[in-house]
């Protein structure tokens, strides 16, 4: 949207002046021609097709009729007070009924005559009839036989339409706005980009949107709107990389050394799966050339990315660098800290923790071997951003589950190295890949997509609520074995009372069911102090209890590899992604695990299929997908804050071709043309000059 009309202010429009103008801004954001040319219909009413009156019934939506008028007449008095018309076609008799605007319609309706008719039908009494209808005088002579189009529907509001703003009303001022404006709205897209990829040009798309002659048109006016808004976002993301890239120099991995090796043949207690040497070598990649990386590693739970990121820092260190490991919480720094010095002596790399909890005599050391080089691992929480902490040479952060960093937060871990640190960031909430495209499409994006061999594949069963006898016989067999097991009910805000009845109903049943002595339970929820949630979490840790009822807060939370039951109650009100993270807490060890999703025994639709597909698949990439296709976007974990899911048009559940299409041409042409200096790219040109604007940055890197 470059041309500087389309920044007109909406009062200058004709018919419609300040006092609508007011209304549009308030009730639908729309300041500007541009605006309102983006309020695109919702939905189209086929005016393209006439019924017959035989052929009508209540279900239909708004449809066509061509009928002639046979009688009119005014009943009732005061509320009840009505004209009724009969109306005829060659199949049959139908009735049109107006409660308002009586004398008028009255007075002009013309008996005997032939009428296009346009409302929806219903039945009352077994009588068939349309109030309110659209009626246009219909034209024996006229070959365009009324209006055969697919009429626009627009989203108004009841304010709207106080001021004559109904879908109506909005369809007349687009039609005067287009009717001003359309000469000189401008094509935003090269016009070889439009030929490869047979699209049709803006001005044209826009007209179509709005008024398309048929679903043809308004096919290629959709399609090609859409390519222009992914198109962009990627133009955008990929600029960005390239700035990135040119500016900032990035420290060079040259080669790969002793301590990677000898960790490689001596350490390291399994073989690498292929997907971890796939993405330990792209890292390598990266690292070698003077370009900072910026990599997203995305990884179910278990699939190994620790030992990715210890790879990396040994890589780090096998070329005079320093590395360090940054995690959300306190206990997952525990756990990297322990899982990483299991696997490396002291003498042979240096590693360190340093949290809020860390003593300030343990810190000055820690601070003091950072400054001088001799500490290479840091493991720790945000303590790591502190000014204080000051590193020799940093080359590496491994940023663990996917932290959103602002600016400043950004700024300072770039600066703990006169060159910033090449950075990778790890998750284990896997993302749909055109949601990775768009929210990280300026990263390079990573993907462990199998998990190491030789564990047993958890066993996910679903039981309904008639079925939970079994639940219990089953936990306790599982309990005889001498396994742990997680009961976990879900604690959702807006419901909270609800929830803690449930809660409160569920922690009786079980302790009902799993008495003392025998049975020991922990009990862990949100209204606990931290103090009394770590104490209960550790009587579980330690095999002190067999049971641990808890509500979701053990999402991200501690490892207890003897835990291998995780039954979920009420299942069917979890997101899928929640569902899939926390069966990620069991499976850990070398027993069997399984996964118990309870339900009512009533299901929704979209209930049956989430938990269908958490029985039917453990890989977190399909129930990603599935997740999107189920909710949209805008649901998925992580992208709420995310400005770049404003799309108007382009769905990146439905759109995914069509993504890849704009992404790949978009990496073409800064691959031909990184200046965009060629005539040919002269309109991307323009869009970054008018733009002005710099490196916008990625919430993550
Ligand atoms: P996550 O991706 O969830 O961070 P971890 O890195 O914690 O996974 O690995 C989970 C477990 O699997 C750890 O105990 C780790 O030692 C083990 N592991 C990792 N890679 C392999 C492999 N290639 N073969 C066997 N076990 C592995
Ligand atoms: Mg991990």
């Amino acid at each position: 949207m470059a041309a500087q009309i389309l920044k007109t202010p909406i009062e200058y429009l004709k018919g419609v002046g300040p006092q609508k103008a007011e209304v549009l801004k308030k009730e639908l954001g729309i300041f500007t021609y541009g605006d309102l040319l983006q309020h695109y219909p919702f939905r189209y009413i086929d005016r393209t097709r006439f019924y017959k009156i035989k052929e009508l019934n209540g279900e239909l939506p708004a449809v066509q009729v061509i009928a002639r008028v046979v009688s009119k007449e005014i009943i009732g008095v005061k509320r009840a007070r009505r004209l009724i018309a009969q109306v005829k076609d060659d199949t049959g008799i139908l009735e049109l009924v107006w409660f308002q605007g009586i004398s008028w319609v009255e007075r002009h309706l013309k008996t005997g005559a032939a009428y296009n008719i346009f409302g929806k039908p219903s039945v009352f009494n077994s009588r068939l009839s349309i109030s309110h209808p659209e009626m246009e005088l219909y034209n024996l002579q006229d070959k365009k036989q009324g209006n055969p189009t697919l009429q626009p529907v627009y989203s108004s509001t009841e304010k709207l339409k106080q001021y004559f703003l109904d879908s109506k009303g909005i369809q007349r001022i687009q039609v005067g706005l287009l009717e001003t404006i359309l000469k000189e709205v401008p094509e935003t897209l090269p016009h070889y980009v439009l030929q490869n990829h047979k699209l049709i040009a803006r001005s044209e798309a826009l007209v179509h949107i709005h008024f398309p002659n048929n679903p043809d048109s308004l096919n290629s006016a959709v399609k090609r709107l859409k390519f222009e808004e992914l198109f962009f976002i990627q133009l955008k993301l990929l600029k960005n990389k390239l700035l990135r890239t040119q500016r900032y120099k990035g420290l060079v991995f040259g080669s790969v050394g002793e301590k990677f090796n000898s960790f490689y043949s001596e350490k390291l207690p399994f073989d690498l799966t292929g997907a971890q040497k796939r993405v330990i070598k792209e890292i390598r990649i990266d690292t070698q050339r003077p370009v900072q990386m910026n990599r997203l590693l995305q990884g179910d739970v278990g699939s190994g990315k620790t030992v990715v990121a210890l790879m990396s820092m040994l890589l780090a260190i096998d070329n005079g660098y320093q590395a360090c490991i940054m995690a959300p919480t306190e206990i997952l720094a525990r756990q990297h800290y322990h899982s990483i010095t299991h696997l490396l002596d002291e003498d042979f790399v240096s590693v360190a923790i340093l949290t809020g909890s860390t003593p300030r005599k343990d810190r000055k050391v820690i601070h003091e071997k950072l400054q001088t080089g001799q500490l290479k691992i840091l493991i720790g929480t945000h303590a790591l951003l502190e000014d204080i902490v000051q590193f020799d040479n940093l080359g590496l952060v491994v940023i663990d589950e996917q932290h959103r960093f602002g600016v400043e937060q950004r700024a300072k871990l770039w600066k703990k190295n006169n060159i910033p640190p090449h950075i990778l960031v790890m998750t284990a909430t896997p993302i749909p890949r055109t949601l990775a495209m768009t929210l990280y499409g300026d990263l390079d994006v990573s993907v462990i997509n199998e998990l190491p061999a030789g564990r047993k594949p958890l066993k996910t069963i679903h039981l309904y609520e008639n079925q939970r006898l079994r639940m219990y016989g089953f936990m306790r067999e599982e309990i005889a074995k001498g396994r742990q097991v997680y009961v976990v009910y879900p604690l959702i805000k807006e419901s909270e009372k609800l929830d803690l009845l449930y809660l409160e109903a569920g922690i009786q049943n079980i302790a009902d069911e799993f008495p003392l002595p025998e049975y020991r339970i922990s009990i862990v929820h949100g209204k606990l102090s931290p103090k009394d949630k770590e104490f209960e979490m550790q009587r579980f840790v330690k095999g002190e209890t067999q049971i641990m009822v808890a509500t979701t807060v053990i999402e991200v939370g501690v490892n207890v590899p003897n835990a291998s039951v995780m039954v979920i109650e009420n299942s069917e009100r979890f997101g899928l992604s929640q569902l899939h993270q926390l069966r990620g807490r069991v499976g850990r060890g070398a027993e069997q695990s399984f996964c118990v999703l309870m339900s009512g025994n009533k299901l929704s639709r979209e209930g049956k299929i989430r938990l269908e597909t958490m029985v039917r698949t453990l890989d977190g990439f399909e129930i990603s997908e599935i997740d999107l296709q189920l909710r949209g976007p805008g649901n998925i974990e992580g992208t709420q804050q995310s400005g770049v899911l404003d799309l108007k048009l382009a769905d990146l559940a439905q759109d995914q071709e069509l993504l890849q299409k704009a992404r790949n041409t978009v990496i073409q042409i800064f691959e031909d043309d990184p200046e965009l200096i060629k005539e040919e790219n002269a309109l991307l040109r323009n869009y970054f000059e008018e733009k002005k604007d710099g490196i916008t940055w990625n919430k993550i890197s």
